[in-house]
C-alpha cells in the first residue's frame, strides 16, 4: 500500500521535528517556492512570500534565483512553525483564504495567475479533503436499483481505470474490456528506446492517488506502467476487468434502452453484453498510422512501427532507418543512435523542441523525503506544475491580427519563444548551418506539438546520424530512397510515423437512435459535446474524445479527470432517476462546436504554415482543445441536464450478459 500522505498523518510535525537537529538542513535540500507555500499557509505571515517575489522568475523550480541565505531563514522559519503546530496540537490550516491564496499563486510563479483558476486549484490540492472531484449521491439509490445497472467501460488505460476507481467508489455495477493482457493503454503499448513522459509525472498522474517517490521529473515508461500497475491493484477493481477482449460493436436498443455490446475473446468466440451505459477510454494515440510507400511489400529486413516496437530486432551495429522526428520520433532517435552503426533519419518536417534541465533528473533521496513528509509540500508542488506546464503558455498561441511576422511567429511572446528555442538549436548544433537550416521549422512554436529535447539535438551532430529532409519516395529490398533519387542503406526501418488520430473509437462499431457513429462524422471528423458526448447516441460517454487533447501542454490525466467527473454525474442523473437514458439535445452540442472551432480560428494549430495531426482534411481542429485547463474544467464541473434529453426507463430492460 502506498504511505499516507502527510496531511493525513495525525503525529506528522511531531515526527518531522523527531529528525532533531537535522530538519532545517533536511528542508534546505527540497525546492524554495513549495516550502515558501507551505510556511505562507501554515502561518498566514507574507513576509517571506515578498521576499522571494523578486527572486521567482517563472513557475520551474529553476527558475529561482539561488538565495542561500533568504532560504536558511526561511528553512529556520518553517521549524519554529512546525513547532509551533506540535507543542499547540492544532489541526493542519483549511485552504488559504480567496485572497491570501491569490497572492500566493501570483508570487510563486512569478506572474499573475487568473482569478477563474483558484477554484480549480483548490479542487486539484483539495486541502479541505472534501475531494470535490469525487460524485456523490443526492439520493442513495435502492440496492435493486443498482444491482439492475451495468456500465461497460472500454480501454484500461488511464482514463479507464479513473473511471473504473469512480463507479467502483459509487457502488455501480461495471466491467472494463481491455484489447491488451495488461493495464495501461498507451503507456503499456509504448516501449521503444527512450520511452518516457514528457508531462511532469507529479502532475501528470491522477489527483486521487498522489504518488511522492518517483525516481524522475520525467518518468520512464517503465515507471509510468508501474505506476498505473500500483494504482490498479491498490483500486481494488481486479474483478471487473476482462483482459484480452475487445469490444466489436455497441448498438444501442432503443425499446430497452440498452447497449447491446458485443465482445470479442483471444478465440475469435464472440458475447454480449447488455448494458445501461457505455464509457470509450480507448485513447486518441493507438492505431499506428503505417504509411503506404511504393516498395514497402520488398523490403528484406524488419520494419515496425515505434509503438509495435519488435524487441527481437538487435539493432546493435545495424544500418537503420528512422521515418519521422514527431514525439516518438524524438526519443527513440538519440537512443538507437547509441547502438545502431549507422541512423539515417527521414524528417518530413521539422520539429520544436524545448530544453528543460529536469528532463533526465533523478529526484533526490532529499526531495522524495520533503514530498512524501512535509504537509502540504506536495500539493503546492504540483500546483506550481500545474501552472508551469499548462495554461501559462496558451495567451502566447493566440494570433496577433497585427502582427508582422505572422508566417515565423503569432505574437511578441511567441516570438520571444522562437528566439530561445533558436539559440538552444544554434548551441546544440556548434555552427553546423546547414543542419541548422534544416531542422529549425518555419512555423510558429506550438504549431505542432512542443516537444523536448531529449538529446535530439547532439544525437544529430553524432558521426553515425544522418538526417534527410524531405519524406520517403520509395523502398527497396536494401533501403530508403529519398526525394532526390538516393538510398540509404538500411538492414531495419523503423516507422516513427505516427497515430489515426481523427478516426476514434476506430475499428469499433458503434450504432446509435440513427446510425453509425462513422456516418454521423465521417471519415475526419469527430465532434462531441464537451468531447464526451454525442447526439443521437444515448448513454454513451467518450473519455479523451474529440477536442479534448491539450495541444498547449497540460496533462491527459487531467482532462480525463474532468470527463471521469462530468460522466459520473450523467450517470447519477439516469441511476437516481431509476435508469433510462440521457441524450444530449444537438442545439448545445451545436453551439459548442461554434465555440470551439471559433476559437481555434485565434490559435496556433489553424495557422496556414502548419502541418500537424490535430487537424482534419477539411483543416478543422478536430484533436485539441483549445481551453485553458481551468476552462474545460468548468465546462464540465456540472452536469446540465437542461442540455439533453431524458428518457425514463423501459419497463422491462434488463442489463445482463449472453453468450
Ligand atoms: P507524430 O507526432 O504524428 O509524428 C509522426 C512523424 O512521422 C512526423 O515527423 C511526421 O512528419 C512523420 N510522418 C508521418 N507520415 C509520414 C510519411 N508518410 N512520410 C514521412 N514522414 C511521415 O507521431 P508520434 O511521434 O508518435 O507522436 C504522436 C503523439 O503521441 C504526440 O504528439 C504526443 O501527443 C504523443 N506522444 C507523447 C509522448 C510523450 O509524452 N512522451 C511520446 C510519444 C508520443 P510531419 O511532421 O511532416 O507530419
Amino acid at each position: 500500500m502506498s504511505p499516507l500522505p502527510p496531511e493525513h498523518r495525525e503525529s506528522v510535525f511531531s515526527d518531522l521535528l523527531s529528525e532533531a537537529g537535522h530538519l532545517e538542513d533536511r528542508l534546505m535540500a527540497l525546492d524554495d517556492v513549495p516550502l515558501l507555500l507551505v510556511y505562507t499557509h501554515l502561518t498566514e505571515d507574507e513576509s517571506f512570500l515578498r521576499e522571494y517575489a523578486p527572486h521567482i522568475k517563472g513557475a520551474w523550480a529553476f527558475e529561482v534565483e539561488d538565495v542561500p541565505e533568504l532560504k536558511r531563514r526561511l528553512c529556520k522559519a518553517l521549524v519554529a512553525t512546525f513547532r509551533d503546530y506540535a507543542d499547540s496540537g492544532r489541526p493542519l490550516p483549511p485552504a488559504p483564504a480567496p485572497d491570501l491564496l491569490q497572492r500566493m499563486c501570483d508570487a510563486s510563479v512569478g506572474t499573475k495567475v487568473p482569478s477563474e483558476y483558484m477554484p480549480m486549484v483548490l479542487e486539484e490540492l483539495n486541502f479541505d479533503r472534501t475531494d470535490a472531484k469525487t460524485v456523490k449521491w443526492r439520493q442513495q439509490p435502492s440496492p435493486e436499483v443498482l444491482e439492475n445497472f451495468m456500465v461497460v467501460v472500454i480501454g484500461a488505460g488511464y482514463s479507464g481505470l479513473a473511471m473504473a476507481a469512480k463507479l467502483k467508489d459509487a457502488g455501480i455495477p461495471f466491467t472494463v474490456i481491455e484489447k491488451n493482457p495488461d493495464v495501461g493503454g498507451t503507456w503499456f503499448e509504448n516501449t521503444y528506446p527512450g520511452v518516457a513522459v514528457d508531462t511532469p509525472n507529479h502532475f501528470y498522474s491522477y489527483s486521487f492517488r498522489v504518488k511522492p517517490d518517483w525516481e524522475h521529473y520525467f518518468a520512464t515508461g517503465d515507471e509510468i506502467i508501474d505506476y498505473i500497475r500500483t494504482c490498479y491493484h491498490e483500486m481494488g477493481v481486479a474483478d471487473h476487468m476482462r483482459f484480452e477482449e475487445e469490444v466489436v460493436s455497441a448498438v444501442w436498443d432503443n425499446d430497452s434502452a440498452l447497449w447491446h455490446v458485443t465482445v470479442r475473446r483471444k478465440d475469435g468466440s464472440q458475447y454480449r453484453i447488455d448494458a445501461n451505459a457505455v464509457v470509450s477510454a480507448t485513447g486518441l494515440l493507438n492505431r499506428p498510422a503505417i504509411p503506404d510507400f511504393p516498395g514497402m511489400e520488398t523490403f528484406k529486413g524488419p520494419i515496425f512501427h515505434s509503438a509495435r516496437w519488435d524487441h527481437s530486432v538487435d539493432l546493435a551495429g545495424k544500418t537503420v532507418v528512422q521515418v519521422g522526428t514527431g514525439a516518438s520520433g524524438m526519443q527513440l532517435g538519440p537512443k538507437v543512435a547509441e547502438v545502431a552503426g549507422k541512423l539515417t533519419i527521414f524528417q518530413r518536417s521539422p520539429h520544436w523542441a524545448r530544453y528543460n534541465p529536469l528532463l533526465y533528473a533523478q529526484v533526490s533521496d532529499a526531495v522524495k523525503w520533503g514530498l512524501a513528509n512535509v504537509p502540504y509540500y506536495n500539493k503546492w508542488y504540483r500546483f506550481q506544475l500545474l501552472w508551469a506546464t499548462s495554461d501559462l503558455v496558451l495567451p502566447t498561441l493566440k494570433k496577433d491580427p497585427d502582427w508582422p511576422e505572422h508566417e515565423t511567429s503569432l505574437n511578441a511572446a511567441n516570438k520571444a519563444i522562437r528566439e530561445q528555442l533558436v539559440e538552444h538549436i544554434r548551441k546544440q548544433l556548434n555552427g553546423d548551418e546547414e543542419l541548422i537550416a534544416k531542422v529549425i521549422p518555419k512555423f510558429p512554436p506550438y504549431g505542432k506539438r512542443m516537444l523536448r529535447d531529449s538529446n535530439w539535438y547532439s544525437a544529430l551532430t553524432r558521426d553515425n546520424v544522418e538526417l534527410v529532409a524531405g519524406t520517403v519516395e520509395r523502398i527497396t529490398e536494401s533501403g530508403v530512397v529519398d526525394r532526390d533519387g538516393v538510398e540509404h542503406p538500411a538492414d531495419v526501418i523503423i516507422l516513427a510515423t505516427g497515430f489515426k488520430a481523427q478516426a476514434p473509437l476506430f475499428p469499433m462499431e458503434v450504432i446509435g437512435t440513427n446510425g453509425s457513429i462513422r456516418d454521423h462524422w465521417g471519415e475526419d471528423n469527430p465532434r462531441a459535446h464537451l468531447g464526451i458526448t454525442v447526439p443521437e447516441f444515448p448513454n454513451f460517454f467518450i473519455l479523451y474524445g474529440p477536442g479534448t487533447n491539450g495541444g498547449h501542454g497540460g496533462s491527459a490525466v487531467y482532462n480525463s479527470e474532468c470527463q471521469v467527473r462530468y460522466t459520473m454525474q450523467a450517470l447519477r442523473e439516469i441511476i437516481e432517476r431509476g435508469g433510462g437514458a440521457v441524450d444530449v439535445r444537438k442545439e448545445p452540442f451545436e453551439a459548442y462546436q461554434k465555440l470551439v472551432d471559433d476559437e481555434h480560428a485565434r490559435l496556433v494549430w489553424t495557422h496556414p504554415g502548419v502541418n500537424n495531426w490535430y487537424r482534419n482534411k477539411a483543416g478543422r481542429v478536430v484533436t485539441n482543445s483549445p481551453w485553458p485547463l481551468s476552462k474545460y474544467r468548468n465546462l464540465t464541473a456540472e452536469f446540465d441536464p437542461s442540455e439533453y434529453d431524458i428518457t425514463p426507463a423501459p419497463s422491462s430492460a434488463e442489463a445482463g450478459e449472453t453468450a
